[in-house]
């Protein structure tokens, strides 16, 4: 099932959830979306509220923070702990980052941010086979590209998960001595099957009455490295009838000689997540363990583990809390790691960095904002709900920190060649543009004009169809920033194809000259000039699936047919042109973003730009109604 997740889908917005019906197997999907996305102000949201109760009871008030992680008597030593709130991003280090990766960076670093309080960076490194040194820099890296940062004056928290093998340890042998955890020696088949189901309780282990002496015997040489793997496994002892299939006995500690990159061949044992995760908490003084709704049901272990380490006196309370929230999915973006595994492997992108794959690696390429996604987290806010967020969300989001932000310039994407017959050869003047229109302080630059101009092909016409009121012969329009041109006609080749443009213009109508305004016309053209513009790579990215459920139903699918997301592959997801771009755009560096006027937002390419060459992604495109408003 691809899109569980739309079972009950509700559509939430800043904190206010609205029911909206679901739509499963119904067909095309429809979105949902907020009225008006741009009026919102940070709105408060369930997480808020269990923080700020927890902050009106002065609920962790008297915990010690020894400035490090460790055992209760350690922080127990310490100075009371100065941050009102600790959260953690605990990425696995087994892969790159994607959007649904930067809600949940922007929410543990931005809680703690505004409560004063502190966010770790954590990496989740437990499991010795899949983690690579890549990926913790990639990760490292796009934390403080979205523009947070675990690291000040007075404390750094970063932390692998790995450092803390012994203490893990620790608390696993914890519950051996407090008749809390057993080793069983049954199969892998017959642990699953003693499991039980969701309609039937489990049976218990023939190995649930070792005694306490025998238990931590067995342990200890499973560390000694004594056992092949998967001959031992170390249970916590909780409750094989427990209607929550994760109470019955989960296993916590398991064989694994395999090298760690971090630890090397120190351990041959390594715990499981569930196990490991609510360890991690407790060791950083966590407050609030922020996670996705996939570990509800892992919740009361959560709470039975540390409780017991507690009545154990290995950690301080109170302990952290475990608050899930809704995962990010996102129309017309598939976000699992697997799938995105395929996507490269298959090679149906260019790598992690695409432009086109929701990775923050791609959205740095493609030119999207830390800003935008800042934005764009706060307003989709966080529900306890599964819900799919329209993808013109982040486009809004990433559209509008670039509006503000991106100074202006000219490209002509689809170059047809402009003649000013009356304009004399060799002559050159310039025309003054706004960098930014909102912003005058920026100033302006010059754009040289001559007699031969680029315009975009779609801004002729032979002959004008209904409304068009660009060029067509006898009309006139103005030449953005420059004079007013009246066009006579046009040149074609043996093909009957149309290769240049002719017009004269009028030597008084000059933008910014004082009889500018005589001259009243509808059509306004960009344009660069042949003899000072220069050619460039410019890409045109669109959405990477065409559908808005890649791999999702359709109307009148057989009910057993199952779609590949593959299938949904957009073809025309990127557009490669030889651009003409006005002269100062020679000079922008890598990163630098812009708006091309008509067009929308581009950046130049990290990677691909060299100096004086520049090459340009596009971000994203104007909104529709301003694209076709000329
Ligand atoms: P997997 O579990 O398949 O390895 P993951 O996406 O859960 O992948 P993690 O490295 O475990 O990867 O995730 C780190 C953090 O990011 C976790 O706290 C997780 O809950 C959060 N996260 C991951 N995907 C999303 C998403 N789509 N929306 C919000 N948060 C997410
Ligand atoms: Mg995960």
């Amino acid at each position: 099932m691809l899109f569980k997740f739309l079972d009950s889908a509700v559509f939430a917005y800043s904190g206010a959830a609205v029911k909206i019906p679901h739509f499963r197997n119904q067909g095309p999907r429809r979105e949902q979306r907020p009225e008006n996305p741009s009026t919102a102000a940070p709105a408060t949201n369930f997480i808020r509220n269990i923080i700020d109760a927890d902050l009106a009871a002065g609920k962790h008030a008297q915990r010690r923070w020894s400035g490090q992680p460790g055992l209760g008597d350690q922080q127990q030593a310490g100075d009371l702990d100065a941050a009102r709130i600790r959260t953690r991003f605990p990425p696995e280090p087994n892969g790159y980052l994607h959007f649904g990766h930067a809600k949940s960076i922007c929410l543990n670093f931005g809680l703690a941010n505004d409560y004063g309080g502190r966010c770790h960076l954590r990496f989740d490194d437990t499991n010795p086979e899949k983690e690579e040194k890549e990926y913790v820099d990639s990760i490292i890296d796009a934390v403080h590209w979205l523009g947070f940062s675990w690291q000040d004056d007075v404390e750094n928290n970063l932390y692998f998960a790995s450092d803390y093998f012994d203490w893990m340890v620790a608390c696993a042998e914890s519950l051996i001595q407090t008749g809390n955890a057993y080793v069983d020696s049954q199969s892998a088949d017959e642990m699953r099957i003693g499991r039980g189901t969701l309609t039937q309780a489990g049976l218990d282990s023939p190995c649930r009455h070792r005694s306490i002496e025998e238990n931590m015997d067995l342990f200890r040489r499973m560390q000694a490295g004594e056992f092949p793997d998967g001959a031992y496994i170390l249970r916590a002892k909780i409750d094989m009838a427990s209607p929550n299939i994760n109470l019955r006995d989960p296993a916590i500690y398991r064989i694994r000689h395999a090298t760690h990159h971090n630890t090397g061949d120190k351990w041959c044992v390594y715990p499981m997540y569930t196990f490991a995760h609510p360890i991690e908490d407790a060791l950083e003084n966590i407050t609030h363990s922020i996670c996705t709704l996939e570990f509800e049901d892992q919740r009361p272990f959560y709470d039975w583990l540390l409780e017991r380490l507690a009545e154990a006196n290995l950690f301080q309370r109170p302990l952290p809390q475990q608050i899930e929230f809704s995962r990010l999915n996102l129309s017309y973006v598939v976000l699992s790691k697997r799938k995105l595994i395929q996507l490269v492997e298959e090679k149906h992108v260019n790598g992690w960095d695409d432009p086109r794959m929701p990775t923050l690696v791609g959205a740095r390429r493609r030119g999207y904002t830390p800003e935008g996604f800042r934005l764009f987290a706060e307003r989709v806010g966080v529900s306890k709900s599964d819900s799919l967020i329209e993808y013109t969300l982040l486009e809004e989001a990433m559209r509008e920190v670039m509006n503000e932000t991106a100074e202006r310039r000219i490209a002509v994407l689809d170059p047809l060649k402009l003649i000013i017959d009356n304009y004399p050869e060799g002559q050159r003047e310039d025309c003054f543009a706004p960098n930014h229109p909102l912003k005058p302080e920026l100033g302006k630059r010059a754009m040289p004009l001559g007699r031969e101009l680029w315009i975009e092909r779609e801004d002729f016409m032979e002959v004008p169809s209904k409304g068009y009121r660009r060029l067509y012969p006898g009309n006139r329009v103005r030449l953005r920033y420059g004079f007013v041109v009246e066009c006579s006609g046009c040149d074609k080749d043996a093909n009957g194809e149309i290769i240049a443009v002719h017009c004269h213009y009028l030597p008084d109508s000059k933008s910014g000259s004082p009889g500018a305004d005589n001259y009243k016309v509808k059509g306004n053209l960009h344009w660069v000039s042949v003899a000072h513009g220069h050619q460039a790579d410019v890409r045109l990215y669109d959405r990477l699936f065409s559908t808005p459920a890649p791999g999702g139903r359709r109307e009148g699918d057989a009910p057993d047919l199952e779609r590949d997301f593959l299938d949904d592959l957009n073809p025309d997801s990127v557009v490669l042109v030889k651009a003409w771009l006005e002269p100062s755009l020679r000079l922008a560096r890598a990163e630098d973003r812009f708006q091309f006027e008509r067009h929308g937002y581009f950046v130049a390419d990290r990677f691909d730009s060299k100096d004086g060459a520049p090459v340009f992604n596009r971000s994203v495109t104007l909104k529709d109604s301003l694209a076709k408003n000329t």
